[in-house]
C-alpha cells in the first residue's frame, strides 16, 4: 500500500480486547502506522482483568496474545490517561489522523424500580468490579450478613456472580480475587441464592458449560422447581432453532438439578418472575416479584406481568441485566445508550475535514459477546479505516507535543514496560500465597508499583 502519511497515526481509546484486536489488525496491515493506546487505568486488558471471573483463570490466558501485540513495532501503551478527562477528543484530533474508540460499556444497566437505591442493591457491573479489585470499586459497601441474595437476569454474568457467592471461600483463596472481597466473603452468611429470570427456561442466555458447573460446586445444591420447566409449543419451537443450541443444552442441565438438599448453600433458578420493587428502610429487606407469562412470536417472546406476585426476603440484590456505554464529550450515544452511534465501526461519515472516528468492541456493537467475538469485529473496523485512510486530513501536530502537555499537566503516563513491573510485582506477591497474583487495587499503589518491583521485600 502506498503511504501518503509519514506515518499514519492512530489513537486507540481503551486497552480491552476490542482495543488490542484493533491495534493488532492495524499493525499487521500493509501500511506504515503508529498506534497509541490510551487507557484510563495504569493497567491494561479491560474486562479480562476486571470482568472475567477469578475462578476461571484459563480465560485470562488471552492476555498473552495482547502482550504480543504490545511488543509489535509501532505500538505504544499510554496508561493512566483518561480520554474525556486528562485529554479531550479535540486534543487527540489535533495530533492523530484517526481515533478508534474501544472503551467498552462502563456502567451497569438498572431496573428502574422503587427501592433500587437502598443499601444492599448493586448492579453486577459494580459487584464484579469490586470482587475483581477494580480501583474505582474497592469501597463498595458489600455486606453479606444476610441469609439470601437475589440476582436478577439469566446471562453469563449472573452465573459468575452466583458462583462467587456460592463457592466455599477456601476455593476462592487460590484465585486472584481481590483481598477485600475475600475478607467479606469469608464472613458470608448467605445460604440461599436466587437467580431470577423474567422469562422462562427456554430463554436463558447462559452458556451450557457455565451452567453445568453449578452441579459441581462444593456443598452447594442447584435447585429448580420441576413445574418451572413445563412450557408450551412456542418455547419448544425456539429450542429447536439452531441459534438456541446452548439454551437447549441448558434445559437438559436444569432438568438434572435437584430439590433442596442438606447443603450449606442452595442456588435456586427461578423463572417467569419480574422484579417490581425492593423494600426495606435503609437497606434492602425483600424483593417483590410479579409472575409473568410469555407473549409474542417465537424468538421474540416478551414477559408480560400478571397479578400474582411473590415476596422474597433477601438483603442483597444484584441486577445483572446488561451494561451501558458512557458518553465522552464530542461523541454521540445510540438510542439505547449501550453503544456509540456507528455504522459497521464508522462514526465519522464526512471525512473531508477533521479526524476520522471509529468504534470497536462493546462500545461499537453493544454489551454482547465473548472475548473472541471482538477479534473479527475489530478487524471489520480496521478494514473500514484502511479503506478510508486516503481521505484523512493529513496535517497533524506532533504527538510528542501532546505527551509533553500531558506531563506538564501532572499526568503520570504509564508505559507497557511500567505495566510489566506492576504485573511482576503482583505475580511475585501471589507466589508467596500460592495464588496466580495478588492485585494492586488502588491507582496510587499501581503507580508506585511501576518502578518498585523490589518493594515486595518490604
Ligand atoms: P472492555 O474489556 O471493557 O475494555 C474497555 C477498556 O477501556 C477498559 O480497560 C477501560 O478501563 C478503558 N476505558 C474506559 N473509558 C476510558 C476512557 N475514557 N479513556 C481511556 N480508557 C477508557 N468473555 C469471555 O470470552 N469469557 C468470559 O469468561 C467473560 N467473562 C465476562 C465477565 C463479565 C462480568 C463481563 C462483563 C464480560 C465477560 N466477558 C467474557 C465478555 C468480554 O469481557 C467482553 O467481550 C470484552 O471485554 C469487551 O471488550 P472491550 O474492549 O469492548 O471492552
Ligand atoms: P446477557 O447475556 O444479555 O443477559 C442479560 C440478562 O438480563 C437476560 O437474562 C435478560 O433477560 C435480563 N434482563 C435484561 N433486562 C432486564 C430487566 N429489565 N428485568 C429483568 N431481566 C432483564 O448479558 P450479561 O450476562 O451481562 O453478559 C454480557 C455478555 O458477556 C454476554 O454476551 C455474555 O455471553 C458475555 N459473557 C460471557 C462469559 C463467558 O463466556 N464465560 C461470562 C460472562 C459474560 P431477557 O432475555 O428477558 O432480556
Amino acid at each position: 500500500m502506498n503511504d501518503i502519511f509519514d506515518p499514519l497515526r492512530v489513537a486507540v481509546v481503551g486497552a480491552g480486547p476490542g482495543g488490542f484486536y484493533a491495534a493488532e489488525s492495524l499493525l499487521r496491515a500493509d501500511v506504515d502506522v503508529r498506534v497509541d493506546m490510551y487507557e484510563k487505568l495504569p493497567v491494561p486488558y479491560g474486562l479480562v482483568r476486571y470482568g472475567v471471573a477469578p475462578d476461571h483463570p484459563k480465560l485470562k490466558a488471552v492476555t498473552a496474545v495482547f502482550d504480543r501485540v504490545a511488543d509489535m513495532e509501532g505500538f505504544r501503551f499510554l496508561g493512566n490517561v483518561e480520554v474525556g478527562k486528562d485529554v479531550t477528543i479535540a486534543q487527540l484530533d489535533a495530533h492523530y489522523h484517526a481515533i478508534i474508540f474501544a472503551y467498552g460499556a462502563q456502567r451497569g444497566d438498572t431496573l428502574g424500580i422503587a427501592g433500587e437505591g437502598l443499601a444492599g442493591s448493586f448492579t453486577a457491573h459494580e459487584f464484579v468490579a469490586w470482587y475483581n479489585g477494580h480501583p474505582d470499586y474497592t469501597d463498595l459497601p458489600v455486606d453479606l450478613s444476610t441469609k439470601a441474595a437475589a440476582i436478577i437476569g439469566q446471562g453469563n454474568v449472573a452465573l459468575d456472580v452466583a458462583r462467587i457467592l456460592a463457592k466455599p471461600v477456601d476455593e476462592l483463596r487460590k484465585t486472584d480475587i481481590a483481598d477485600h472481597a475475600l475478607e467479606v466473603l469469608s464472613e458470608s452468611q448467605i445460604r440461599n441464592i436466587y437467580v431470577i429470570g423474567r422469562r422462562g427456561p427456554a430463554q436463558v442466555q447462559f452458556v451450557a458449560k457455565e451452567l453445568r458447573e453449578f452441579a459441581t460446586i462444593t456443598d452447594c445444591c442447584a435447585v429448580v422447581a420441576k413445574a418451572d420447566l413445563n412450557f408450551g409449543p412456542i418455547c419448544r419451537q425456539e429450542l429447536a432453532d439452531p441459534s438456541r443450541a446452548d439454551a437447549k443444552s441448558c434445559m437438559g442441565i436444569l432438568e438434572g438439578f435437584g430439590d433442596p438438599g442438606q447443603h450449606a448453600r442452595q442456588c435456586h433458578f427461578l423463572f417467569n418472575r419480574m422484579p417490581v420493587e425492593l423494600t426495606g428502610e435503609r437497606a434492602v429487606r425483600s424483593i417483590t416479584l410479579k409472575h409473568t407469562k410469555l407473549t409474542g412470536d417465537p424468538l421474540a417472546q416478551r414477559a408480560l406481568a400478571l397479578d400474582a406476585q411473590t415476596q422474597l426476603d433477601c438483603g442483597l440484590v444484584i441486577s445483572s441485566i446488561g451494561y451501558k456505554a458512557v458518553g465522552i464529550e464530542g461523541l454521540k450515544l445510540g438510542s439505547h445508550a449501550d453503544r456509540l452511534q456507528n455504522e459497521a465501526g464508522r462514526i465519522t461519515t464526512d471525512l473531508t475535514s477533521g479526524t476520522a472516528h471509529y468504534a470497536a468492541g462493546w462500545v461499537k456493537r453493544g454489551p454482547q459477546g465473548t472475548i473472541g467475538t471482538n477479534r473479527g469485529d475489530s478487524v471489520e473496523t480496521v478494514d473500514a479505516l484502511l479503506a478510508d485512510h486516503h481521505m484523512f486530513e493529513r496535517q497533524k501536530r506532533a504527538v510528542s507535543e501532546l505527551l509533553s502537555d500531558l506531563k506538564d499537566a501532572g499526568v503520570q503516563i504509564v508505559s507497557f514496560a511500567d505495566w510489566r513491573n506492576i504485573d511482576a510485582f503482583e505475580v511475585a506477591k501471589g507466589a508467596q500465597a500460592e495464588r496466580p497474583r495478588v492485585k494492586l487495587t488502588t491507582v496510587d499503589e499501581m503507580l508506585g508499583g511501576c518502578a518498585a518491583n523490589d518493594a515486595l521485600a518490604g
